[in-house]
């Protein structure tokens, strides 16, 4: 048999809760609604997208699909937050492939575009990873994640109470070779460009540098790092970042494989930070998919699958559940997103 074919059935015999709805009405700080990653809404009926939500408990979804074009922007606005306001927050982007032509004006640029998002109803910015990844300046040089140039667009955020959702780098073992000692080394295979093997790529820690710097740097912007502050297997980092920076928040989104290996530090980490930890799912707005993240955070089961698909997608490790108490669970489900989202100018 190959190693590949091994499925192995736990024989544990442990309590299966199923919670279908979450203990409190949920706001989803960190999804999609386009494709890949959202299930491609735009050419679906809402009333099927709201007939989900509902049954997921879901009264709130962060769509950061807006992107930076005004017209991705118009078409989720009309589509999603136009029939149904009180649903749907739907975040803008940067187009950094603006800076080749814009040159020394890219930033201010940048951050005027901001403003027109804002006014045609962005309620956020979210930045993809290809920030400090990929990114060019007009000299064809990588750009760094705390390069100075960029205060405009960060500072413009500030002002105008848009959060950024920043998500920079990505699993550390994406930045490892790709050999048998590597954990994502399955994953890689079915993403082969999810891998950004150092070097040619900047070192995972220079990335995450670049974000504590960026974050430190502009104290009167949100910024929530997507993922577990772009480090879930690292609390530590992130709590001490946290610690610091009274502006940075995180999400759980799509990081269950990392926490839930790690339960008891995850769960310090949870309770000690409740004020600073947005729920979120990432996968699109399925009841299937939130299931398992009501069951990590509420329920003390043991060793489940992080995923809904049969062999756990970001490595074959089980989860335990983190029995978090009411009072967190409401911060982390809604109180710390409605403080964020909802109060802005
Ligand atoms: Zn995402």
């Amino acid at each position: 048999m190959e190693l590949e074919n091994f499925r192995p059935q736990s024989k544990l015999v442990t309590k299966i809760t199923l919670v279908e709805i979450p203990r409190f009405p949920a706001i989803d700080a960190h999804n999609h609604l386009a494709e890949p990653f959202g299930g491609g809404w735009d050419q679906k009926p809402l009333q099927q997208l709201l007939d989900l939500l509902d049954q997921a408990g879901i009264r709130m979804y962060v769509d950061l699909d807006g992107g930076w074009g005004e017209d991705i922007l118009n078409t989720h606005l009309d589509n999603f937050k136009a029939p149904a306001p009180e649903r749907f927050k739907i975040f803008g982007g940067v187009d950094w492939s603006k800076w080749t032509e814009l040159g020394d004006g890219f930033p201010e640029w940048a951050a005027r575009r901001l403003r027109v998002q804002k006014e045609r109803g962005a309620e956020g910015l979210k930045v993809w990873k290809e920030f400090g990844l990929h990114v060019k300046d007009h000299y064809g040089e990588l750009v760094k994640v705390d390069d100075p140039r960029l205060v405009p667009i960060w500072e413009t955020a500030g002002e105008l109470g848009l959060p950024v959702l920043i998500h920079v780098a990505d699993p550390a073992a994406f930045f490892d070779p790709i050999d048998e000692t590597n954990e994502r080394w399955e994953e890689l295979q079915v993403h082969p460009d999810w891998a950004f093997t150092s070097p040619p790529f900047p070192p995972f820690l220079s990335i995450l540098n670049g974000l504590e710097s960026l974050v430190t740097r502009h104290p009167s912007t949100i910024f929530i790092g997507a993922h577990v502050g772009c480090y879930a297997e690292n609390l530590a980092w992130v709590g001490a970042l946290l610690d610091r920076c009274p502006n940075f928040y995180v999400d759980i989104a799509a990081r269950l494989g990392e926490l839930g290996r790690q339960p008891y530090t995850a769960r310090k980490f949870l309770l000690k930070y409740a004020d600073r930890v947005l729920f979120g799912s990432d996968m699109g707005p399925y009841p299937e998919v939130y299931r398992v993240i009501y069951r990590f955070l509420e329920t003390d089961d043991e060793y489940f699958n992080y995923n809904a698909a049969p062999i756990p997608m970001q490595g074959r490790w089980h989860i335990h559940g983190l029995y978090l108490p009411d009072d967190v669970l409401e911060k982390v489900y809604f109180r710390n997103a409605e403080r964020i989202l909802l109060n802005h100018g």
